[in-house]
């Protein structure tokens, strides 16, 4: 359903290089899949889920490669064209989305902006979908009938995901969409998200820096380093046999809440500056399997089973089985 081909955007700046934030990225999300995103702040998993989105603006930014959604490349659609494709079959949630509600507006205006911009419905069919769309989010239809200063975060959450449902779209790209609230209400607007995913068949790219949250509901999860994915697994086998030195890192900094005694490990050294050049392997400074081709040649993916790991541990095994 959805196809991105070695996807690359960089920020360019009058200053100096720019900043690549997203590096030939390549991956596929098919129909009614819930796909998480996971890595650092910085590792590019925002710039990805903008530029999926087809809303970096192209005079700042130089964006590279293909996002073909349902047969249609994003990046060669007219302004038109993307404005009928956005809502109906790809939408987004963002951190802050809830505060992006126009603040005098009722919640129904909002909703109703959409459906009377985007499809032909009459104003008795636009709240009879608001009202089952509030249902389905688990907040009282009534909620309509409010101002955005009425609702708390997670009720505004919730509303704005509503929203971003309301043309049943058949991508909703989620940008760190519970962030912000505290971790019961973010547990159960998860919750939530993936019982509707899998209820309506929607795909979702759900974006955190929360590995053991996208572990429990995604079917299948992507990390993201140095705007790379370095491996690309179904959730399952990513917790039974996570492979690429990052990964493994990553899992050491999560702490079961089930488990009797946690240790837990912190990744040494920061991850690199994107705006500079970078040899080899973008993880080699911070790896500890790192050797010498590392530092000089950049790990292309290997396909491992079900999934794909980006690292020369794997391209050596390879060799050696050839
Ligand atoms: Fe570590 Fe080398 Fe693999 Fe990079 S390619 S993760 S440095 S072993």
């Amino acid at each position: 359903m959805l196809e991105v081909k070695d996807l690359r955007v960089t920020y360019t700046s009058k200053r100096g290089p720019g900043v690549t934030a997203v590096r030939d990225v390549s991956f596929d999300i098919p129909d009614n899949t819930f796909v998480g995103l996971v890595g650092e702040s910085g590792c590019g998993k925002s710039t990805l889920g903008f530029a999926l989105s087809r809303l970096l603006d192209p005079a700042r930014n130089e964006i590279h490669g293909s996002v073909v959604l349902d047969g249609q490349d994003l990046y060669k659609l007219s302004d038109e064209a993307l404005r009928k494709l956005r809502w109906s079959k790809l939408s987004l949630v963002l951190q802050g989305g809830m505060n992006a509600f126009n603040p005098v507006l009722k919640i129904k205006n909002q909703f109703m902006d959409v459906m009377r911009e985007h499809s032909d419905m009459t104003k008795a069919q636009m709240l009879d979908r608001i009202s089952e769309l509030l249902k389905a989010v688990n907040l009282n239809p009534s909620v309509m009938e409010a101002y955005p200063h009425e609702l708390s975060g997670g009720m505004k959450q919730r509303a704005a995901i509503a929203l971003a449902l309301v043309l049943q779209p058949r991508l909703v790209i989620l940008d760190e969409p519970t962030t912000a609230l505290d971790v019961v209400v973010q547990r159960s607007i998860v919750t939530m998200l993936s019982a509707l995913q899998r209820q309506l068949g929607f795909s979702v790219l759900f974006v955190s820096h929360d590995l053991g949250l996208v572990l429990e509901f995604a079917d299948r999860v992507m990390v993201m380093y140095a705007g790379q994915i370095v491996e690309d697994k179904p959730a399952d086998m990513l917790i039974e046999t996570a492979e690429h030195p990052y990964t493994k890192a990553l899992l050491k900094c999560y702490a079961d809440p089930g488990a009797e005694t946690v240790t837990l490990s912190g990744i040494p050294g920061s991850p690199p500056d994107l705006g500079a050049a970078i040899q080899g392997c973008p993880f080699a400074p911070r790896c500890a399997n790192a050797f010498a081709d590392c530092r000089s040649i950049p790990p292309a993916p290997v396909d491992r089973g079900a999934g794909r790991v980006a690292c020369h541990l794997y391209r050596a095994e390879e060799v050696a089985r050839s």
